[in-house]
């Protein structure tokens, strides 16, 4: 496995919609396996291909309930219930935001099996699911945010603390931001 860099915005990368992937191969396990490793490594608990410079529709999530290795993954149902809460981004260092999700999704996604999997997401993990998606589709939480603000190493230090945080953005039910 390996570390992969992580794009940041501004990138085209970042704004462009993944492709989908039409065959599961070892290619593309191994691109989850750097994936999942690269977010792990930056504390993440989620990373899109986009971020890593990679169009194509693949997420590795870790909301602390395990690692998923996504392929193609599709939000089916939305709960409709709107709750704000604080995002932050691997690809946008130093900037948090009050963002509004679904409180709940159900996703369907194929798995490096190759099988299909249904998932249902309540709180941190549908947050970070739905700001994984909007990775694949060119969108940054920033486009959604009802705020933005800068957090200084110092703030961050004091919010993991105080309790946790999200993928490659994403946050911790109660309250931290996670970044994904
Ligand atoms: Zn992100």
């Amino acid at each position: 496995m390996a570390i992969m860099e992580i794009v940041k915005h501004p990138s085209d990368v970042l704004r462009q919609k993944a492709e989908p992937v039409r065959k599961v191969n070892a290619a593309i396990r191994r691109i989850l396996d750097d994936m999942a490793e690269t977010m792990y490594e930056a504390h993440g608990v989620g990373l899109a291909g986009n971020q890593v410079g990679i169009a194509r529709r693949l997420v590795v999530i870790d909301v602390g309930d395990g690692l998923l290795k996504l392929i193609n993954p599709e939000i089916v149902r939305r709960s409709g219930e709107i709750v704000e809460d604080t995002e932050g981004c691997l690809s946008i260092p130093g900037w948090q935001g009050e963002v509004p999700r679904d409180k709940a999704v159900q996703m369907r996604a194929t798995l490096p099996n190759g099988r299909t999997a249904w998932f249902d997401a309540e709180d941190l993990f549908a947050r970070a699911i739905q700001h994984e998606i909007d990775h694949l589709d060119g969108v940054l939480f920033l486009d959604r945010a009802s705020s933005v603000y800068e957090v200084t190493p110092a703030d961050a230090a004091a919010g993991e603390e105080s309790q946790e945080t999200e993928a490659d953005g994403a946050q911790t039910a109660a309250s931290t931001p996670g970044e994904s």
